[in-house]
């Protein structure tokens, strides 16, 4: 048996569709929603990952806007920067690319961002209105992964949900997430005892581990539907022969590019999962696509109440 392949670039395509209109609504209203990016120092994989951000917003017609600072920074710096961007009517999300230099505190960086404006759903408040069920914005990646699984046809209600890793951005909401949908969920983590065994009990998988193809084809139960969150740059040869032994292809653009994009499942789980998500093209698109829809919906439940609010008084 192969697995379905549940195609992140597709679902991401249908969910700019659907956003597009919401968003012609809230323009047609005088709204137009705007994201800030906050961007410090020259590492390289953050500028990538605020252009992919900011080309997102333009594709879809969204204000955006960036503000570079240098990796001197000190935290004071930069919550008066996130003070400034909380104030302005203009913004309806803020992201703060992490990693932050050593000498910010991060921490106290994310928990200056209005939780309003909290897009990525890092907030302290955000998480405290996923963990009670109340409306609010969530991290990125699990809602990214909800979507695979609700646009996929996947039964959440009832099944047995795994998910391997325990982190606040991914892990933690990811399993609240799934609890929420009605799944029976199990978290687990690095001092989990018979990993495999676990994992063999789930016909939901949720791998965000960090560690290249760390999760087996015989830890999968047959036909189970397989997230692959991980997303780990191979480099060494010895790994990539042992990951792509089946996948020639594969192999040969390794041996081109001397890299390869590799989730935390192996890629020979396609021979045993009924459905499983690749790496590349999997959840990754949909943690952009996500962004871009909490920024949608801060900017409707912050501004379109006052927009809309004339409007009803006219009603008779
Ligand atoms: P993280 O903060 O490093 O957390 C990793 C989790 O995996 C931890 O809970 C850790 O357990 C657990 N873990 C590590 N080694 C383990 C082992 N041997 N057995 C069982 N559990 C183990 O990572 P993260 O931020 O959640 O990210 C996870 C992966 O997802 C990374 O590859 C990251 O690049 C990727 N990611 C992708 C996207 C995307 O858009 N596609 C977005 C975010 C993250 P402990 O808590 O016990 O240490």
């Amino acid at each position: 048996m192969t697995a379905r392949i549940l195609n992140g670039n597709a679902i991401r395509d249908q969910i700019y569709g659907e956003l597009q209109s919401q968003i012609q609504e809230l323009t047609g209203a005088g709204v137009r929603p705007g994201l800030a990016t906050v961007l410090v120092g020259d590492n390289p994989a953050s500028k990538i990952y605020v252009n992919s951000k900011i080309a997102a917003c333009e594709q879809l017609g969204l204000a955006s806007s960036r503000f570079t600072s240098p990796s001197t920074v000190t935290t004071e710096e930069l919550l008066e920067l996130v003070r400034e961007l909380n104030a302005r009517d203009d913004v309806d999300g803020i992201l703060v690319q992490l990693p932050l230099p050593p000498q910010v505190d991060s921490k106290k960086v994310l928990e200056a961002v209005d939780p309003a404006k909290d897009v990525d759903g890092f907030h302290p408040v955000s998480l405290g209105h996923l963990v009670t069920g109340r409306p609010g914005l969530a991290a990125c990646t699990p809602l990214g992964v909800m979507e695979i699984l609700r646009r996929s046809g996947v039964t959440l209600e009832g099944a047995n949900a795994v998910v391997v890793g325990r982190s606040d951005i991914v892990g933690k909401p990811m399993a609240l997430l799934l609890m929420h949908a009605h799944a029976t969920v199990t978290i687990c983590h690095s001092k989990t005892r018979d990993l495999a065994g676990v994992v063999r009990r789930g016909e939901i998988v949720v791998a965000a581990i960090g560690r290249a193809g760390m999760v087996l084809p015989d830890w999968i139960q047959p036909g189970a539907t397989v997230i692959d969150v991980g997303t780990n740059r191979v480099t060494d040869a010895a790994e990539a022969e042992r990951l792509f032994a089946h996948f020639p292809e594969r192999l040969a653009k390794f041996r081109e590019r001397g890299s390869a994009l590799v989730g935390d499942v192996h890629p020979d789980a396609v021979q045993v999962a009924g459905a499983l998500t690749p790496v590349p093209g999997g959840v990754g698109p949909l943690t952009i696509a996500m962004l871009m829809s909490n920024t949608v919906k801060a900017a409707r439940l912050r501004r379109m109440n006052s927009v809309m609010q004339p409007a009803a008084a006219r009603k008779p």
